[in-house]
């Protein structure tokens, strides 16, 4: 057992935490003063595991694992989504509620970190079954979450449609009605214009900004995704719409290759009728471990966490890394990256326009004033723009990669703050 960790962390299955506790470890170095409160960041606030049983449509009763982790709450209430997924555990969550604490002051938001999920497989389930299940868990975790305590919002497998429903159980709970107790809700009942796309048009600002720094066109510009769910999806349209070239897709069913490019509308459009990419007729398929040799530019994981590792990061030929996903290289996977010259930009840079317009929703809701897709669209373009322009000069002058000088940015804040408010009693 690694007396570091937790006692109720076993080796075996930490995975994603010590991915994210050795990040902190190669940003202690360069923290200063502050780096004296640096264990507060290795260990999570508050970890809630609940129970969630659901009446299934057969009358059977079936219990579910689910969980919330507030891991930091320094600078502001916990914000960060909640997945559903089959191989959900409470160290990912950790690991993803870290992240949530950095991403969020990378780009200087209000708040501190926190992300929740439940261990299940949703395509298993009907809409009745999953709706019991969410209500059920939102009610569960009603005693750690609400508008300023911690804000959940959507993440793998959820939706504005789960948070409609997280938003209805909580506000039924409190006896008010409380929009700003999720992000991500449908635009017809408290969401923002913009925030849909927001986590793809993310990854594209930061892209630009960056093939800006490294002078590399946009126009023409190959680009590889892994995964085609929201934050793909969008990136893709995104990118194709600013004269880029999407030559690969991948996603659960197989992998998709056209060196002339896939149109990512036509794509998203036949998969919106339920057929599988592997039947999409305008690209080659090719076989799943091929995909990251492919011949890019740019290739951006927008999947899970732990695609990039020392069994493939060798085969990358992209100039640049975006990483759409939370977690997706592995620190050793990204020494390889890095030693062949490519640029990675990390997720708590590359993704944070779901969350930053999550937090435009927040203050749109506790302002109850809605503001114009346009305006929404040109905040995140400059909230995204001015965070890269600081993390880039910081990993200039101190010559750091850029996951390293975008901790150091959003660890200092952090840290500082900590340090401001001391420790009680
Ligand atoms: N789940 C998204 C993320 O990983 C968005 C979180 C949010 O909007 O609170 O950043």
């Amino acid at each position: 057992m690694n007396s570091q960790l937790p006692s109720y962390l076993h080796d075996e299955q930490v995975g994603p935490w010590a991915m994210y506790l050795e990040q902190i470890e190669r940003v202690r170095p360069h923290l200063g003063r502050l780096a004296t409160w640096i264990d507060t960041l290795r260990h999570p606030k508050r970890c809630l595991i609940v129970d969630v049983p659901v009446r299934m449509d057969d009358g059977s009763l079936r219990h579910f694992e689910g969980y919330r982790v507030q891991h930091n709450a320094s600078r502001g209430p916990g914000k960060g989504g909640v997945r559903y997924h089959p191989q959900v555990t409470l160290p990912e969550v950790m690991a993803l509620a870290g992240w949530m604490t950095v991403k969020n002051a990378a780009i200087n938001l209000p708040y501190g970190g926190a992300k929740g999920g439940i261990r299940i497989d949703p395509g298993q389930l009907s809409l009745a079954e999953l709706e019991r299940l969410t209500r059920r868990y939102t009610s569960e975790i009603g005693i750690v979450i609400g508008p300023d305590r911690d804000i959940p919002a959507p993440d793998v497998n959820t939706n504005e449609q789960v948070m409609a429903w997280m938003m209805d159980t909580y506000s039924i709970n409190v006896g008010a009605t409380s929009p700003g107790v999720v992000t991500g809700k449908p635009v017809s009942m408290g969401g923002s214009l913009g925030r849909r796309d927001a986590t793809g048009r993310g990854c594209f600002i930061i892209a630009r900004c960056a093939m800006e720094k490294l002078g590399l066109q946009m126009e023409g510009a190959r680009v590889a995704i892994q995964g085609f769910g929201n934050v793909g999806n969008a990136a893709a349209r995104i990118f194709h719409a600013h004269g880029a070239q999407i030559v690969a897709v991948q996603d659960v069913a197989g992998t998709l290759y056209n060196p002339r490019g896939i149109d990512p509308v036509a794509l998203g459009e036949f998969l919106a009728t339920g057929a599988s990419l592997l039947d999409y007729p305008y690209a080659e398929r090719v076989a799943n471990d091929e995909f990251w040799g492919l011949d890019c530019d740019v290739m951006l994981p927008a999947a899970l966490e732990n695609q990039i590792t020392t069994a493939n990061a060798g085969a990358i030929r992209a100039r640049l890394i975006v990483e759409g996903a939370n977690g997706p290289t592995t620190p050793q996977a990204e020494d390889i990256l890095l030693a062949n010259g490519a640029t990675v930009l990390p997720d708590v840079l590359a993704n944070a326009g779901g969350v930053t317009v999550s937090y435009f929703e927040w203050v749109q809701n506790a302002s109850s004033y809605f503001w114009t897709e346009q305006d929404i669209n040109e905040r995140l373009d400059r909230a995204l723009a001015d965070a890269f322009r600081g993390i880039w000069q910081v990993s200039v002058d101190r010559k750091l990669p850029l996951r390293t000088a975008a901790f150091v940015v959003a660890c200092s804040r952090v840290l500082e703050a900590r340090a401001l408010r001391g420790v009680y009693p």
